[in-house]
């Protein structure tokens, strides 16, 4: 029996059954299944990256890493494609490693899942909310909850419940310890800045630096500018890695941003100097030194170093250059909140890796019981790394069920 009609559950249940498990009953909450592969990537479900070595695969979960690497070598990206090939689904590969269904549109992963759980002989319940888990006597599970006619009985129970927090509540009374859950995937709220005339602007290359008690944590990538704040996928990024120091600090902090584009501070003063000589009859505002941004931001820098953009070049202020530098390639913004979730919000803590032999997926706990997907401590970084933990668990633990079947 599977608890939850998600990604890890389904992928369990189409395994277990396909591998010859009698009966396999996927018992689902809402009314729909699958609900947040329909509304995953934007409505085009990003369903695995393009990583093929599980060593750097792990590199992407801020939470897992390395206890995954066992998992992943099992099944991973190269795995998950050949899976939904092998069942009608042809995955795409984007430019920057993500990958998407040919039809670009996230219901062709449903009707592939829903499809393929048919042809297996899995049956389903919706508007089934599991509201307790118990051990009836060895080896029978008893469940029962909204929605159900009356309690069932099961000899193997795959729980996949996401980040809802009755699974986490059934897995902490059959006694697992949690680790408490907090956000990741989310944007950053800054102080009210010069920033917020930039909102709209991407720039690609920006360096993120947040210091937090002991803790470093640096990203370099595409920022995107928002009228609150930072967001885009190396802030997004960043949120992840920091989520846990950053619920510590009730998100407040001060970032440090390059926006030199690997010029680094050196740099930033030499071409600064070239500017000085080579367009010193130019203003400020009308000549750019920098090609990698567009002038909106060129100008929010001039005003933030208190440099006159009419001035001419070479009647820069020797103080507003040093001030010019310090932004470009240290620019102190402070944290002064969680910005709203970027779009793959996901929940950091679970249930415990320790609680769970990742060979197959089995609570070390209670035997007979399987856990994958969000519900465990496992969460990784935008680009279709979600969803890969839950068809790499999801499928270790069908195999597994239907192993010990
Ligand atoms: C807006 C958004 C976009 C995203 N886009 C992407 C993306 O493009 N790529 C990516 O990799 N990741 C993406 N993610 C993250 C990804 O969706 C999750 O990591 C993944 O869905 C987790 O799958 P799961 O099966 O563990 O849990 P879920 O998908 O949450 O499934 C759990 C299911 O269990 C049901 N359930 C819960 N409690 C009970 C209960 N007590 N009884 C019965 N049923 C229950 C729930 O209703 C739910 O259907 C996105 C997330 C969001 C919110």
């Amino acid at each position: 029996m599977v608890i939850g009609g998600g990604a890890a559950g389904f992928m369990a249940a189409i395994t277990a059954a396909e591998q010859g498990v009698k009966r396999v009953l996927v018992l689902e909450a809402t009314p729909e299944l699958l609900n947040k592969v329909r509304i995953s990537g934007g409505g085009r479900c990003n369903v695995t990256h393009a990583c093929w070595d599980p060593a750097e695969l792990v590199g992407h979960y801020p939470r897992g890493q390395r206890a995954l690497k066992g998992v992943f070598s099992r099944f991973a990206a190269g795995d998950a494609i050949a899976w939904f090939a092998d069942r009608g689904l042809v995955l795409i590969e984007e430019a920057d490693g993500r990958m998407f269904p040919e039809q670009n549109r996230s219901e062709a992963v449903i009707q592939c899942l829903k499809r393929a759980a048919l042809k297996a002989g899995v049956k389903v319940q919706t508007r089934a909310m599991v509201q307790r888990l118990s051990v009836q006597s060895e080896g029978v599970f008893l469940v029962d909850g909204r929605g159900l006619d009356q309690p069932l009985s099961a000899q193997k129970v795959m729980l996949a419940t996401g980040g809802h927090p009755s699974g986490r509540k059934m897995a902490e009374n059959l006694g697992h310890q949690l680790v408490p859950p907090v956000p990741s995937l989310f944007s950053l709220s800054l102080e009210a800045s010069a920033l917020a005339a930039c909102s709209g602007i991407a720039v690609d290359d920006v360096g993120l630096e947040l210091k937090l008690n002991n803790q470093r944590f640096r990203h370099v990538g595409r920022v995107l500018i928002t009228h609150r704040g930072l967001s885009g996928p190396a802030t997004l990024r960043l949120s992840a890695f920091a989520a846990r120091a950053l619920h510590g600090s009730r998100y407040r902090g001060e970032l440090r941003v390059d926006w030199s584009a690997g010029l680094g501070r050196s740099g930033v003063e030499q071409r600064l100097k070239q500017w000085r000589q080579e367009q010193a009859r130019r203003t400020l505002a009308a000549a750019k030194p920098f090609d990698h941004f567009p002038r909106r931001l060129w100008q929010a820098f001039l005003m933030l170093a208190g440099a006159d953009g009419e001035r001419r070049w070479a009647e820069l202020p020797v103080k507003s250059e040093r001030r010019l530098v310090e932004i470009l390639c240290a620019q102190p913004l402070s944290i002064q909140g969680r910005g709203p979730f970027g779009e793959e919000f996901v929940t950091a803590g679970g249930v415990d890796l320790g609680e769970v032999n990742l060979a197959t997926m089995e609570s070390r706990r209670c035997p007979g019981l399987y856990l994958a997907g969000e519900l465990l401590d496992v969460d990784g970084v935008t680009g279709g790394f979600n969803f890969q933990a839950c068809w790499s668990g999801g499928w270790l633990a069908g195999q597994s069920i239907a192993l010990a079947d």
